[in-house]
């Protein structure tokens, strides 16, 4: 036994009430299966209450401060778990609730306590949802199911019967069939009855086979603007241009005079042309005789050239060497006279030092001969005239 507060709820117990129920047997008369609570069968944790010793389901009683029964309150009111009354209640023979006296329901009949398994697992009655995706099949029984997902589901996964595409049946029949390269058409001009074209091929036959299509005429280039059915055309032909060969005969026996008289005249201007090339031959030959006799002029001019040249290079090489000779010469000849001009100074120094003492011995004698003495030594170191001062000299001693 325990307690209201132990009591559990079962989240998943199925709500039955005793009037949906069809029992095997009568239900025994001290036997109260009804929850005066929620007015189901009590299937639910059967609980006895201490006061009366009425009977409620787990969930419901543990809800309640007071008896619903007999009202009672506090010590009185206590409620325990009834093991034994669940086992009674349980054990009860029942028919399934899809059992409604047809060959189309449910023969199904057991123990109370498994009439929810049998409903939720295996009773081909109930209905159950589609596990395709999307479809929303309402009333679906679970006898159906198979059946319904196999070939009558329109989310079930379909390929196309013509190509490889996949997807639902509802997307591939109800869209991908408009559009399907390889889906069965009839030609749009309705040329063979119930002869079908895969769609991707539909152009090419009414291109290039469709007896129905309008056609061009075959003497079209001859101006014939009608269009006859393909198969129509050759019967075409040969009633609307019966004669149309006579006259091209005609056009073609024109034509051909036209061409050779054309011919002719070309012929005529052939002949004169070879005559102008026969002249332009010749005039080509006499250019080349000219063109190598200059060829020889240029290679004769060429070789005295190089003949002018060479001796001109000679010429000055010549040159050359006589103007380095004459400067060697014209060197030799500074450097003598430098010599020369040398010793030449040596000399006019020493006479000037004797011209120095002599005039020293003459000073100490007379003044007036110094002053002429030092103006000739000025005029001498100014103008460097030896011929000026001996003149001097010359004078005073006469
Ligand atoms: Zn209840
Ligand atoms: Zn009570
Ligand atoms: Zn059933
Ligand atoms: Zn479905
Ligand atoms: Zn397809
Ligand atoms: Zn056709
Ligand atoms: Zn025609």
């Amino acid at each position: 036994m325990a307690s209201n507060e132990e009591l559990q709820t079962d989240p998943t117990a199925l709500t039955l009430y005793k009037d949906d129920i069809e029992f095997k047997k009568e239900i025994p008369k001290d036997l109260n299966i009804d929850c005066s609570i929620c007015l189901a069968v009590i299937l639910d944790s059967p609980s006895q209450a201490s006061c009366c010793g009425q009977h409620f389901c787990g969930p419901c009683i543990g809800k309640v401060n007071a008896c619903p029964q007999c009202r009672a309150v506090g010590d009185k009111f206590k409620v325990f778990k009834d093991t034994d009354f669940e086992r009674r209640v349980g054990s009860l023979e029942v028919y399934c609730l899809m059992n409604w006296d047809s060959d189309d329901s449910c023969d199904w009949s057991g123990e109370l306590r498994h009439l929810q398994r049998h409903l939720d697992d295996s009773c081909p009655y109930v209905e159950v949802p589609c596990p395709n995706h999307g479809c929303n099949k309402s009333g679906l029984l679970r006898c159906d199911l198979k059946e319904h997902v196999k070939k009558y589901c329109p989310m079930r996964p379909y390929k196309c019967r013509h190509c490889d595409f996949r997807d639902t049946h509802k997307f591939v029949t109800e869209i991908h069939y408009d559009i399907c390269p390889l889906f069965p058409v009839c030609c749009p001009l309705n040329c063979s009855k119930g002869k079908t074209f895969p769609r991707n091929e539909i152009e090419d036959h009414i291109k290039r086979d469709c007896p129905l299509q309008p056609v061009e005429c075959t003497y079209s280039w001859l101006g014939c603007e009608e269009k006859p059915a393909r198969r129509d055309l050759n019967r075409h032909c040969s009633k609307q241009h019966k004669y149309i060969l006579s006259d091209v005969c005609k056009e073609l026996c024109h034509e051909s005079q036209k061409m050779a008289d054309g011919l002719n005249a070309n012929e005529t201007h052939l002949e004169h042309y070879k005559t102008e090339q026969g002249r332009v031959d010749e005039k080509v030959s006499q250019l080349e005789k000219k063109v190598t006799l200059l060829e020889q002029q240029l290679k004769t001019n060429e070789k005295s050239h190089n003949e002018r040249t060479r001796h001109l290079e000679q010429a000055v090489t010549e040159m050359n060497r006589e103007l380095q000779q004459k400067i060697r010469a014209l060197d030799r000849e500074r450097a003598n006279l430098q010599s020369s001009c040398n010793k030449l100074e040596l000399v006019l120094l020493v006479m000037f030092i004797v011209l120095v003492i002599l005039v020293l011995v003459i000073v100490l004698s007379n003044v007036f001969l110094l002053l002429i003495i030092v103006v000739a030594c000025f005029i001498y170191y100014y103008h460097k005239d030896l011929i000026f001062l001996l003149i001097l000299l010359h004078i005073y001693n006469s």
